[in-house]
């Protein structure tokens, strides 16, 4: 596997330039960077998971997007894959991905995905994103304590791993405001 010269756990994302300059960009990895290209908004992290190069793409806070090496392909075909969209908060079908060459390619067609995709969001899609990913971890965090949820529990209440009494009403407004 060939290391990018810039395996950093947030590196900015930047606009397509020239090659020449772009690895001196990579390494500066400054907000300086993200100023000068103007696009600020996008960054890349490397997942140290997966046992393919692979990047998740954010647009703040919110998972939008893979550029990842692809497994298990012939030779003869494009090593590079990418996928953009996020759910909850957009539809599958909204969604889009393909195949690339080289990761730069792959990161250019994932900008003009983005570039289609981004307008048709709004605040609230983001936030169903954040707001799914947050009870996601919760329930996790109370099924590792094995603890009940209230849907679980034949009362329909249950006690949060934080001592508060909740009901299968009040579980995602307790959540929202305590655990995110
Ligand atoms: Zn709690």
């Amino acid at each position: 596997m060939q290391l990018r010269p810039d395996v950093s756990p947030l590196t900015r994302w930047i606009e397509p330039i020239p090659s020449s300059t772009r690895n001196l960009l990579r390494l500066a990895d400054t907000d300086l960077t993200a100023l000068q290209w103007g696009m600020p908004q996008l960054t890349r992290r490397c997942d140290p998971e997966t046992h393919q190069e692979t990047w998740h793409v954010y647009y703040g806070d919110v998972r939008v997007g893979t550029i990842s090496m692809r497994s298990g392909i012939p030779v003869d075909e494009d090593p590079w894959g990418w996928s953009c969209g996020f759910y909850p908060g957009s539809e599958p079908g909204e969604h889009s991905d393909g195949c690339a060459p080289t990761f730069d390619k792959a990161r250019a067609e994932f900008e003009a995905a983005w570039r289609i995709f981004l307008p048709k969001r709004t605040g609230a899609d983001f936030q169903a994103w954040r707001d799914h990913k947050a009870l996601t971890a919760w329930k996790y965090g109370m099924h590792d304590r094995g603890l009940p949820l209230p849907t679980q529990s034949t009362s329909g209440r249950s006690k949060c791993f934080c001592g508060a009494e909740i009901s299968i009403a009040s579980t995602r407004p307790h959540v929202l405001e305590h655990h995110t």
